[in-house]
């Protein structure tokens, strides 16, 4: 084969379609919430493949920056995480009938236990022989899982009934808040009273806990009387706010994830170009267009026209409908001219577009595609989907493709 025929890497190579995780940045989220919570322990919420980010390489960078409990939804989940090696106490709360209990019990993962599945825990127990370790829990006023107060007394006895015969142990009692996102309301302040309640009931009847908890990112930063002995916190880990009103930045956190992609076309249309299915959107004057390769097929929420799109420092707005692969933006008239007074190819085809990010250089944040969704940061992150590869930068598991990754969308300042 003769060297002229050797491909020439395509620019952006390995950026297609990407999530790129920043790791260095979930550890300095961690390090941040970690002195905000000391001296409460602190458990890194991985449930929902770590909110998108990928549950393992999370867990991992988590506990390497000194997490000293790890937290899933469901089961399966924590077992994921022991079957890749990780021995830190885990803790899963949310269950039914079909939950492999024995296989969570046999595998040291710690099991919510809101009433009915008590039994289920005990039977699972005297099978294996193995007592299960438990944490109670307490519904505050969220009207999810958890003991009403009124069930309660019952509740911690016949708890701590089977504690006594030796096929378990009651080592936490835990609730979740509903409104700790808006300080302002006085809901926290009762849901913790109840909390305090229920503890003191609990002790009373002999519980010898290691660990109380009630706290998620918001409470972490807004309430230190939540803290107890230990946080849960989820969005905080991946550099997001759950306050309508503070961004992360305020918050001293820094947003792990980036989506990006590169430009898959980009063309003239004359002017009364209608875009995408529906023709929603029609172009007033001559025109140039960009292809984003996303769409809701990648969760990108279809109803999200108008999110930004940075593309070579500038931010265009989405118009017209979001399909299932694709999305436009408009370079607006005479982008090919001002792309040749800034020495840029006359085409962006290939050229960088960023979804969202870090928001450094005046980058697009998600909150922004979150708002023009109608929906909330965790919703975005949590529903990119398994077609958009997870690149991981920044940590142990760092690959030379993520370092040219992020160094292309670094160096896409030249403004258009
Ligand atoms: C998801 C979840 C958390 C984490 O909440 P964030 O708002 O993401 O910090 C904590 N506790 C429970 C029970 C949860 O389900």
């Amino acid at each position: 084969m003769s060297s002229s025929v050797v491909p020439v890497p395509a620019p952006n190579h390995g950026l297609e379609r990407q999530a790129i995780i920043d790791l260095s940045a979930i550890a300095n989220n961690i390090r941040h919430l970690r002195q905000a919570c000391a001296p409460a322990q602190f458990m890194a919420v991985v449930k929902a493949d770590a909110y998108g980010h990928g549950a393992l390489q999370v867990a991992r960078t988590a506990v390497a920056a000194g997490v000293q409990w790890l937290g899933t939804a469901h089961v399966s989940e924590a077992l994921a995480l022991r079957a890749a090696g990780l021995t830190v106490p885990i803790l899963a709360w949310l269950h039914t009938p079909d939950t492999d209990f024995a296989a969570a019990i046999a595998q040291n993962i710690d099991l919510g236990c809101s009433g009915w599945e008590l039994e289920h825990i005990v039977s699972a127990a005297r099978t294996l022989g193995r007592p299960a370790r438990i944490h109670l829990k307490i519904d505050t006023g969220l009207g999810r899982n958890g003991s009403t107060l009124a069930n309660w007394p019952g509740f911690v006895g016949a708890a701590m009934a089977y504690q006594a015969e030796g096929v378990l142990r009651v080592v936490g009692v835990f609730s979740h808040l509903a409104v700790a996102d808006e300080p302002a309301r006085p809901e926290t302040d009762q849901q913790l009273q109840g909390f305090c309640t229920a503890i003191a009931i609990l002790e009373a009847a002999g519980a010898q806990l290691e660990v109380r908890h009630i706290a998620n990112t918001a409470a972490t930063l807004s309430r230190p009387d939540t803290h107890f002995d230990l946080v849960r916190v989820g969005l905080g880990v991946y550099g997001l706010s759950p306050f309508p009103d503070r961004t992360s930045a305020q918050l001293g956190l820094e947003p792990a994830m980036t989506l990006a992609t590169q430009i898959a076309s980009c063309k003239d249309v004359p002017a009364g170009q209608g875009i995408s299915y529906g023709l929603n959107y029609v172009t007033a004057e001559p025109t140039t267009l960009g292809l984003i390769p996303l769409g809701y097929a990648d969760g990108i929420p279809r109803i999200a026209t108008g999110g930004p799109v940075r593309v070579n420092g500038v931010t265009y707005p989405v118009v017209g409908r979001i399909a299932m692969d694709q999305m436009v933006i408009d370079l607006g008239p005479g982008a090919r001219d001002r792309l040749a007074e800034a020495s840029v190819p006359g085409s962006l085809l290939g050229a960088t577009a960023e979804l969202f990010g870090n928001g450094s250089g005046g980058g697009p944040l998600v909150e922004q595609w979150a708002a023009a969704a109608g929906t909330i940061n965790y919703e975005l992150i949590t529903r990119i989907s398994p077609r958009v590869p997870r690149r991981y930068v920044g940590g142990a598991d760092e690959t030379a493709a993520g370092e040219i990754a992020t160094a292309s969308i670094a160096e896409s300042g030249a403004g258009l």
